[in-house]
């Protein structure tokens, strides 16, 4: 029996990335006193920034697209807020008229956006979740204890799994194995700092679409550093590959794979490592409620779609769960 050392709530959402702020805000709208946990040092999840000097990166997410309605009005609050501006409607010789939005001053701008009104605590990682009749217990490595009546939860399902065998949580055999068959993409992210203006022209960014790089950006260009800053995304086949390979070994092979683009020497450069990038499956569901009493449901891009509106989607989605079990 875990003992409480931690804080108590209606909902415990884990998670800070956009399904868990989505999910939060939604609850906290419906009356519910929601507490989130992220073992990051900031919000967002993939939707990551960094600084390195004077340069800004996007390392996670490159821009947010708007399918339905409902994310459509989130965007459009999002900007009206500053926290995101039109990037570009498409590239090369076809563009599609859809809009890429980049956050603003960088990706985490949306997130920081969606957490503004909800009660987070950060630098806490979740180890494990048990069940007493009513209630749910998160422990913490620190070995803090949060109570809640429901739970969210939204790492990705391989780390959301883990955090449910550590608490010995009985899944049905179907769903655990439904959601055990679900896999990411990996991805080597290298952030690199030249020492002068890059080949990329406007917008910005492009997928090259053969070869180890899967995407390579210039983030000056794009509007969001004031020096010359690159962010290259290796594929899942050189991630993969150079996974447990030297870091900065693996990068220098990047860059070289990126000369024509780069056009300037690189000064400094960091790299990145995604285990857990974009779903290779998604789910048929847009959440999974695993468990009616106490609730427990589990959320994220794999379940309703591998990009920043799914997570959304999918928060929603959890929120709307586990309102409709306390009903
Ligand atoms: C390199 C890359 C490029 C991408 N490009 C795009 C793009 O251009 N456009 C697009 O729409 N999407 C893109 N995506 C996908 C997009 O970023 C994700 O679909 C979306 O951000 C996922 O949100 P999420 O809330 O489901 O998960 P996450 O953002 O992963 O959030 C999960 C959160 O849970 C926290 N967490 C994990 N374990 C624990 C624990 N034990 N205890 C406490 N907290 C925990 C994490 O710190 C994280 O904040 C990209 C992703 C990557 C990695």
């Amino acid at each position: 029996m875990m003992q409480e050392s931690g804080q108590t709530a209606d909902v415990l959402v884990i998670g800070a990335g956009m399904a868990g702020l989505t999910a939060a805000a939604e609850l906290q709208r419906a009356g519910c006193r929601v507490l989130v946990l992220d073992k990051g040092r900031g919000v967002g999840g993939r939707l990551a920034s960094r600084r390195i000097g004077g340069a800004a990166f996007d390392h996670g997410a490159q821009f947010i697209t708007a399918r339905t309605s409902r994310f459509a009005a989130l965007v459009e609050d999002c900007r009206r807020a500053g926290a995101v501006e039109e990037w570009h409607r498409g590239v090369g010789d076809s563009p599609d008229r859809h809009v890429r939005w980049r956050g603003h001053p960088a990706m985490t701008s949306v997130a920081k956006h969606l957490a503004r009104a909800l009660e987070i605590i950060l630098d806490t990682r979740v180890v494990a979740l048990t069940a007493s009749r009513h209630r749910w217990s998160a422990k913490t490595e620190t070995g803090a204890v949060y109570s809640a009546g429901a739970v969210v939860l939204t790492p990705p399902v391989p780390q959301s799994l883990a955090i449910l065998k550590a608490g010995a949580v009985d899944l049905q055999p179907e769903t655990r194995a439904r959601l055990e068959g679900i896999e990411y993409e990996r991805c080597l992210a290298v952030m690199a700092v030249l020492a002068g203006p890059s080949r990329l022209r406007p917008p910005g960014g492009l997928a090259p679409g053969d070869g180890p790089i899967a995407w390579i950006a210039d983030n000056q260009v794009k509007g969001i550093s004031a020096e010359p800053a690159v962010t290259i995304h290796a594929t899942h086949a050189f991630s993969c590959e150079h996974w447990e390979r030297d870091r900065q070994e693996s990068g220098r092979r990047l860059l070289d794979a990126a000369t024509d683009w780069l056009g300037a020497d690189v000064q400094v450069f960091q790299v990145h490592g995604w285990l857990y990038s974009k779903p290779l499956q998604v789910d048929e569901h847009p959440c999974a409620m695993v468990g009616q009493v106490p609730p427990l449901v589990l959320a994220g891009d794999a379940f309703a779609g591998p990009r920043v509106e799914g997570a959304a989607l999918s928060g929603w989605a959890a929120a709307e769960a586990v309102l409709a079990v306390a009903s």
